[in-house]
């Protein structure tokens, strides 16, 4: 029996198994998926297993996709250009790290009918799943992209990838159409995002990639001021279904059901 693993730490939020281990029995894929909290000093040892055959492969989550490169033979195309890798599997012999979260938020507003075209963006954090946020958003066209992180330093880092990033002070706002949260605020209860929400006029999106809990504090602040929100489940969904295919060749659907399986936790 094939073995799949999702790796992070916190990993208890994490819905992976669930809608992997749904897509491996409707498809009678001989596997089973679990999750595994990890430290840092962890990822060595579990990547090694991918080379010895013990696991199939690895979705990497919050805070590892970064820290995972140096353990990798390759990188695929957005994983090398977004410099973060949530999906790991073997290709011959060697150890191959890719990035589903690229197209999953692509295909996330595409789902939704949301345009990014033209459209001034407002980024907060700058983590592993904030580089692949900026990829797609370009490759979509938004007009500006702004992005605010509390480490002002890995702010910096993300503009020398993409130089006309517009970096924001940690606590500032500045006008947009559409703002995500993109750190890890919101994953615990109580967790709040030091803004002002009362310099935000209403009609903008308020987007937030976490998905468990359903509405964080930032989407309930978007909520109560008149904006449109949404969270982060259909591009969970969509980067689930691409790393189900690199592993299995078979490219499950984001339907109703899938989604109503995410809700029902
Ligand atoms: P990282 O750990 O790499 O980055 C975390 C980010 O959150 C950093 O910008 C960090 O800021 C910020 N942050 C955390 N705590 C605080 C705090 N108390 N105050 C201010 N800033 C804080 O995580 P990822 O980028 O990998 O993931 C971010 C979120 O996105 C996670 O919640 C993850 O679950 C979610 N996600 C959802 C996906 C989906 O498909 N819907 C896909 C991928 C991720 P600093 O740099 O200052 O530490």
């Amino acid at each position: 029996m094939k073995k799949y693993l999702v790796i992070g730490n916190p990993i208890k939020h994490s819905l992976s198994p669930k809608l992997h281990n749904h897509w491996i029995k409707q498809n009678n894929v001989n596997a089973v998926y679990e999750k595994k909290q990890l430290e840092e000093v962890g990822i060595q040892g579990i990547i090694s297993e991918i080379k010895n055959g013990k696991i199939e492969g690895i979705n990497v989550t919050v805070p590892f996709k970064k820290s995972v490169i140096p353990f990798l033979d390759e990188l695929e195309y957005f994983a090398k250009k977004t410099q973060s890798v949530n999906t790991i599997y073997k290709k011959k012999d060697k150890v191959v790290g890719d990035n589903t979260d690229v197209k999953g938020f692509q295909y996330a507003l595409q789902h939704i009918k949301y345009s990014a075209k033209g459209k001034k963006i407002f980024i907060l954090g700058a983590g592993g799943v904030t580089s692949s946020i900026i990829f797609a958003l370009k490759q979509l066209g938004a007009s500006t992209i702004m992005l605010s992180n509390r480490t002002k330093e890995k702010a910096e880092n993300l503009k020398k990838i993409y130089p006309d990033l517009d970096l924001i002070k940690w606590g500032n706002i500045k006008n947009f159409d559409m703002i995500i949260n993109a750190t890890s605020i919101g994953l615990k209860e109580n967790d709040k995002i030091p803004i002002n929400y009362d310099q935000i006029d209403p009609g903008k999106f308020f987007y937030d990639v976490i998905y468990n809990p359903k509405k964080t504090n930032f989407l309930l602040e978007g909520e109560k001021r008149d904006n449109q929100i949404e969270n982060g489940k259909i591009m969970f969904a969509y980067q689930a279904a691409l790393a189900f295919e690199i592993w299995t060749g078979l490219l499950p659907s984001v339907n109703k059901k899938v989604l109503q399986l995410l809700e029902n936790d």
